[in-house]
């Protein structure tokens, strides 16, 4: 694929998500917060981290995780505390992600950054519904990271609270098992 202005275009949106910082931390008051780039890019990594004997598709997972949140760039974090509806925040989003994906010069390429993101969404595939454990377990990781550097321990137990039994995947649900159980024994 040639770069031209367009896919230049595409690529300085996905810098931008350098700079969106991820909400729920900025509403705790976290100083110097990630942005969604750095929690999809870690999200790419524990999926490489499911190896291969897994049923899932591990590429595809990884792909997902690349572009899940890739709207973000321009619609930012939208996070309950917004009241905004889930059907508007998909519409929104939606629309971003076509914005997005017309700036690609390649159909197919065009085609396949959107077939994985709607994937994601939707939910219903085996590799979406790892992808969107991947999501919550980096956002404990997270939680639970922020809460070792600040020292303040339980600081962010809502964040554990909430997710606790949301895991759909046999292999996420037993990380997170397992999270919290180094966490608890470290209290
Ligand atoms: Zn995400």
């Amino acid at each position: 694929m040639e770069l031209d202005e367009n896919l230049l275009r595409f690529m300085f949106l996905c810098g931008d998500l350098k700079k969106v910082k991820r909400k729920g931390w900025v509403e705790r008051g976290i100083p110097n917060v990630e942005s969604v780039a750095d929690h999809s890019h870690r999200m790419a990594i524990f999926a490489l981290l499911l190896g291969t004997k897994t049923k899932a598709n591990r590429n595809r997972c990884i792909m997902m995780a690349l572009v899940h949140d890739l709207a973000e760039c321009l619609v930012g974090d939208i996070t309950p505390s917004d009241g905004v509806s889930k059907e508007e925040k998909h519409s929104r989003e939606k629309s971003a992600m076509r914005h997005i994906t017309d700036m690609v010069p390649c159909k197919e390429m065009r085609d396949e950054i959107m077939d994985l993101w709607e994937e994601y969404e939707s939910g219903v595939s085996l590799e979406a519904q790892l992808v969107k454990d991947i999501d919550k377990f980096e956002m404990i990781a997270q939680a639970y990271q922020y809460e070792r550097e600040s020292g303040v321990r339980g600081k962010l137990q809502d964040f554990f609270d909430s997710t606790e039994d949301k895991f759909r995947t046999d292999s996420i649900r037993k990380w997170s098992t397992s999270l919290r159980n180094i966490r608890d024994k470290n209290d």
